[in-house]
């Protein structure tokens, strides 16, 4: 009896690539390297203080006791009022669920639908967890390459190609992660179009980004597109990156009951209601006063033109202006077959990003991870002193590589 075998779906699952750069930062800072991290996807605010406020307050009145399962009733209020407000659709409380943070949703959904032999469309680039969720839950990611000639996003030629008898589901991401791309009302109307003729493909509509879209653009999201897709589609959001708190883990959806009570069921075996206390917070976060939301936008703004400007007069590199989030996501031929001054070979993205962090001492994560290379991400969620020290490291990098590839490409 071999006592360390696993299930066959957690040894074939890869540990997530973004929390594995985060940790190797964590290790090289640890030893006393000083590392500007453009890793991590999270906002570098703090909480708004009146939701720390809260949720201390919440501590000192007692509310530390489990919740309903689903969330707190009047969270769930806050939420639908959420989704009745700033996207058009039209919930009641019982029609939404509170997770432990934005993952837990779509795992949730996923784990609660999905069979042996059912696949998943995920658009590439994808956020990492995406296929390995799908795998995880015994299905098959069908992947779905979205170059930049269609600025990174899925088109409804390329959907309708890959929606087959065994579809269970769409997966769409905007702004994304990695890439920034923000999907037009036009281009989701197109797309509900392509799915309205396949009534067995259900629709999770990842909006985490929702409020970090620049230039003016206004949001939308499917099911308020094509309100015929309301029925089955999933619309996912949460606190962690409109309020700046990834570390209160709070992700809420809303969907089909049927659905809802599926994933119910299977978080009060698992985790069982979100922290209280986090749900206290996300609470105040939604009930509260909103500027920061605005506020936060027009710096992140700020930031991606600085960064886009210095990524684009960097030799090797170039990049794309992003819609939204606070990701970049910059090709780096130009780097591929270089060879850095210790003497590494630069192969793959993922070398690059190696090189980048060990030479330069900025951590950044392959496009590859996220199914598309070679490319680099970097997350912006930096101060501009950070920001400008880490492009002119990253320039800096670049200049010092050698390789007749690269002197051609300059
Ligand atoms: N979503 C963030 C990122 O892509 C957080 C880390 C993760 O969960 O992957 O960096």
């Amino acid at each position: 009896m071999d006592q360390q075998r696993l299930n066959v779906h957690v040894a074939k699952a890869q540990p997530s690539a973004t929390y594995r750069m985060m940790d190797r930062v964590a290790t090289r800072r640890a030893s006393g390297v000083k590392i500007i991290s453009l890793s991590a996807g999270e906002p570098d605010f703090d909480t708004p203080a009146h939701v720390c406020d809260a949720a201390v307050a919440a501590i000192r009145a007692g509310h530390t006791r489990y919740t309903q399962v689903a969330g707190m009733r009047a969270l769930r209020e806050a939420v639908a009022a959420k989704f009745q407000r700033e996207n058009g659709l039209n919930v009641g409380w019982q029609d939404t669920l509170v997770c432990s943070g934005g993952k837990q949703v779509i795992y949730n959904a996923l784990a609660a639908t999905l069979n042996e032999g059912d696949e998943v469309i995920v658009p590439a680039p994808y956020w990492v967890s995406y296929p390995e969720m799908v795998q995880l839950c015994g299905a098959r990611p069908i992947i779905v390459a979205c170059g930049s000639d269609s600025g990174f996003k899925l088109t409804p030629q390329a959907l309708a190609g890959a929606i087959g008898p065994r579809t269970r589901w769409v997966i769409l991401n905007s702004p994304s992660n990695p890439t920034g791309a923000v999907y037009t009302r036009g281009e989701l109307a197109e797309l509900a179009e392509v799915l309205l003729a396949h009534p067995h493909v259900l629709v999770l509509s990842d909006d985490i980004y929702e409020h970090l879209i620049f230039d003016g653009a206004t949001y939308h999201t499917i099911a308020q597109v094509e309100p015929r897709l309301t029925s089955r589609t999933l619309t996912m959001n949460g606190v962690s990156k409109a309020y700046a708190m990834t570390g209160w883990r709070i992700g809420f959806g809303t969907g089909p009951r049927w659905l809802l009570d599926a994933m119910e069921k299977l978080q009060g075996q698992q985790t069982s209601g979100a922290s209280s206390i986090s749900q206290y917070a996300a609470l105040a976060a939604l009930t509260g006063p909103q500027q920061f939301i605005s506020e936060s936008r027009e710096v992140f703004e700020k930031r991606r033109d600085l960064m886009v400007q210095w990524l684009n007069e960097t030799p090797g590199l170039t990049c794309a202006t992003p819609g939204g989030a606070f990701y970049a996501f910059a090709s780096c031929a130009g780097l591929i077959g270089c060879t850095t001054p210790a003497g590494t070979l630069l192969k793959t993205d993922e070398d690059v990003a190696g090189a980048l962090l060990d030479e330069a001492n900025v951590a950044v994560v392959q496009g590859s991870a996220f199914g598309l290379a070679p490319y680099i991400r970097i997350a912006y969620a930096l101060d501009d002193e950070a920001l400008v020290q880490a492009c002119r490291a990253i320039k800096r990098f670049c200049k010092s590589l050698s390789g007749e590839h690269y002197v051609n490409a300059q």
